[in-house]
């Protein structure tokens, strides 16, 4: 059985507050949100981090910024705008390491980063 925590979200092993799930993605709540809409998308299938995206999965970038396109809609994000974050490795402040896009939004977001 994996120990990935997003698998076992995938799997409902892990309850999570779900906004959106379809045949490949699923998008819930950050469970400590950094703005005031703060939603993770990941992949259904377990893919450790951007590094791994290849010609075989590259689809499911693709769908996953269709899918942040609706729930930012749903969210009333779509005019203020918002943010996508994906961190990857130690470096870029990557703590789970099953493939996630952060959805922020809600209010001004500062830049750069810390
Ligand atoms: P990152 O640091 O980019 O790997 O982001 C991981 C994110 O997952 C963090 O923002 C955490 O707050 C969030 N997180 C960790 N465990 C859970 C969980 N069980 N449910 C929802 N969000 C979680």
């Amino acid at each position: 059985m994996s120990d990935c925590i997003f698998c076992k979200i995938v799997d409902g092993e892990i309850p999570s507050e779900k906004v959106y799930e379809d045949d490949k993605v699923v998008a819930f709540n950050d469970v400590n949100p950094q703005s005031p809409v703060h939603i993770l998308v990941i992949p259904k299938r377990h893919i450790s981090s951007v590094k791994e995206i290849d010609d075989d999965n590259s689809h499911l970038v693709s769908h996953i910024h269709l899918v942040i396109n609706k729930i930012a809609k749903d969210k009333g994000l779509y005019e203020k705008g918002f943010r996508i974050v994906n961190n990857c490795g130690e470096d870029g402040g990557q703590t789970v390491n099953h493939l996630h896009y952060h959805l922020l939004g809600g209010r001004q977001l500062k830049w750069p980063p810390g």
